[in-house]
């Protein structure tokens, strides 16, 4: 089965739409969450991913913050500007989906968080050091996280005693071995310096993670996102990817 793997969508619907073309063709998707927050589509983004056939989806930090089910207080001075701003625009149905949803899953012998195993709505898995800790947290061979809009595999070698990084590159197509940590990027709010929407394929048969990066029309994003009043750091971002 191919899976696409995606994260932090971010209200994004023409980076999810450019991923959904650029992807065509997997038997199931897997959202690691932050569907909403920062972008100007959180309800179309919710619609296009509940509808998406075979669907599992994560709550991701944003989400929760969109629901009312974190405090405000724990974001900085804009993205609190833009919780409050999905708060007074998600609709009723867009809110009972992101309510239903849970915080990690293991699904098909992976496991599934937002953050990480250890605390799946909030820790950023940033270095070595976080990253090991994690492995502790799952017992499956693979898991998948989102969170830091940065791509990454964490692989522990098979005496359980390192852990080592490396960044994909588009295009790259890796055989993945037990065990390993490893994130997408982000669709709708790159944070490598990269403005490409970024998402993986993974094959469930095979263990086979196929990393894409694909474009998509960022001046129309910005335009809606400033349209919408949200803040101007959040359109400039999405040009240079940080
Ligand atoms: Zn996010």
């Amino acid at each position: 089965m191919h899976v696409l793997i995606i994260s932090d969508i971010h209200a994004n619907l023409t980076a999810l739409e450019a991923v959904l073309q650029d992807a065509n063709g997997v038997d199931a998707t897997w959202c690691l969450g932050d569907i909403v927050g920062y972008g100007p589509d959180p309800n179309e983004c919710v619609a296009r991913i509940r509808g998406l056939p075979n669907l599992v989806c994560l709550l991701g930090n944003h989400d929760a913050a969109a629901l009312g089910k974190i405090d405000i207080d724990a974001f900085n001075v804009e993205a609190k500007a833009s919780v409050m701003w999905m708060q007074s625009t998600l609709t009723d149905e867009s809110r009972a989906f992101l309510r239903d949803l849970p915080e990690k899953v293991i699904h098909e012998n992976v496991t599934l968080a937002h953050g990480s195993p250890h605390n799946p709505v909030w820790e950023y898995i940033l270095d070595l050091r976080v990253a090991q800790l994690n492995f502790s947290y799952f017992d499956t061979p693979y898991c998948f996280v989102g969170h830091t809009h940065l791509p990454v595999i964490y692989r522990m070698n098979s005496d359980m005693a390192a852990v080592r990084m490396m960044v994909p590159v588009a295009g790259e197509i890796l055989d993945l071995k037990p065990r390993g940590l490893l994130n997408p990027g982000s669709v709708g709010q790159p944070r490598d310096r990269d403005p490409r929407a970024s998402y993986a394929i993974y094959d469930t048969d095979t263990a086979r993670w196929e990393y894409h990066r694909i474009a998509y029309d960022v001046p129309g994003v910005q335009k809606r996102i400033l349209d919408a009043g949200l803040p101007l750091r959040h359109a400039l971002r999405l040009a240079e990817g940080w």
